[in-house]
């Protein structure tokens, strides 16, 4: 485990991932813990949620697969094919489940852009997938730009007709934004599901406990908005508000968790934000730099 801190000062009342783990960690100890099968569907999508997983270390994806979840199937990571796939994924249905879902849903008649198997002779679409499953989950986990409001796979012109999986679904399904989601939100949202049940989540149905704060109440850079000292061209390390940046609207932890084992993210390598984790990223965040905003 790192010794990183990810209190955040306006998060304090929430359990932060680290504590999470560790109450999965005593509660395995114990015998107390009582894991939960998972399923992880991907639709129409790029598989950058599920490689950011891959990524993660706070704990690393071995440990979400044999210490806190039955891993059932994954259709990005599976080695077998054809059938057995498909018996392995809709199998699940006899049991409790986790159902998490990267992509959007392709819908363009009927949804036959996106076909993710045959099962008994029959081509199964990813429409057909996501509603058959995610009609009986115990929880729905959205992860990502794709699945939790259409995306990039939605953006114009969208000829799949790609939509969200909570446009198919008629029930809860928690939200977890960003291209790509960070591992930490998907683990801490998972364990807060294991340990205590659905966490708090805002209006968007995203967990309070990584979506509460704008990313500019927490930008190291900041004073220099204040001050009203701007950068004018990428590579100066002042605010970078009149690039574009959209810090000011984006509800995110990105300033105190950073990226890739928690080493960089955009604005500390000198990248304005361009709103990734915003419901309409990234129609409504174009253009993502801009040397006129404010003149
Ligand atoms: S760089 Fe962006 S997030 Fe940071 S203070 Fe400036 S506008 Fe806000």
């Amino acid at each position: 485990m790192s010794n990183r801190d990810f209190s955040c000062p306006d998060d304090r009342e929430s359990p932060n991932t680290i504590r999470l783990m560790e109450i999965v960690k005593n509660q395995m100890k114990q015998g107390i813990f009582k894991k939960m099968n998972l399923v992880w569907l991907e639709l129409t999508g790029c598989s950058g949620n599920i490689i950011s997983l891959l990524n993660g270390s706070n704990p690393d994806f071995i440990y979400l697969i044999s210490q806190m979840t039955n891993f059932i199937s994954c259709n990005s990571l599976s080695v077998n094919e054809g059938q057995d796939v498909m018996e392995q994924l809709f199998g699940v249905l006899e049991s409790d489940y986790i159902l998490a879902v990267e992509g959007a849903v392709a819908t363009k008649d009927n949804g036959l852009y996106n076909i993710i198997g045959r099962y008994n002779g029959r081509l199964i679409t990813a429409l057909e997938a996501v509603k058959t499953l995610g009609e009986k989950a115990k929880h729905v986990i959205a992860i990502g730009a794709c699945a939790t409001h259409g995306g990039v796979s939605a953006a114009r012109p969208n000829p799949a007709e790609c939509i969200s999986v909570q446009s198919v679904l008629n029930r809860k399904v928690i939200k977890l934004t960003g291209c790509p989601c960070h591992p930490d939100w998907f683990m801490g949202t998972l364990a807060h599901i294991l340990l205590y049940g659905e966490p708090e989540l805002d209006h968007f149905d995203r967990p309070l406990m990584f979506y509460s704060t704008l990313i500019h109440d927490r930008c190291p850079r900041r004073s220099y908005f204040d001050q009203g000292i701007f950068a004018e061209k990428l590579g100066d390390k002042t605010c970078m508000f009149k690039l574009g940046c959209r810090g000011p609207v984006t509800h995110i932890d990105c300033p105190i968790r950073q990226w890739n084992q928690y080493v960089n993210w955009p604005i500390k390598d000198d990248t304005p934000c361009i709103g990734c984790a915003q419901f309409g990223f990234p129609d409504l965040m174009e253009p993502f730099i801009s040397y006129n905003t404010t003149r």
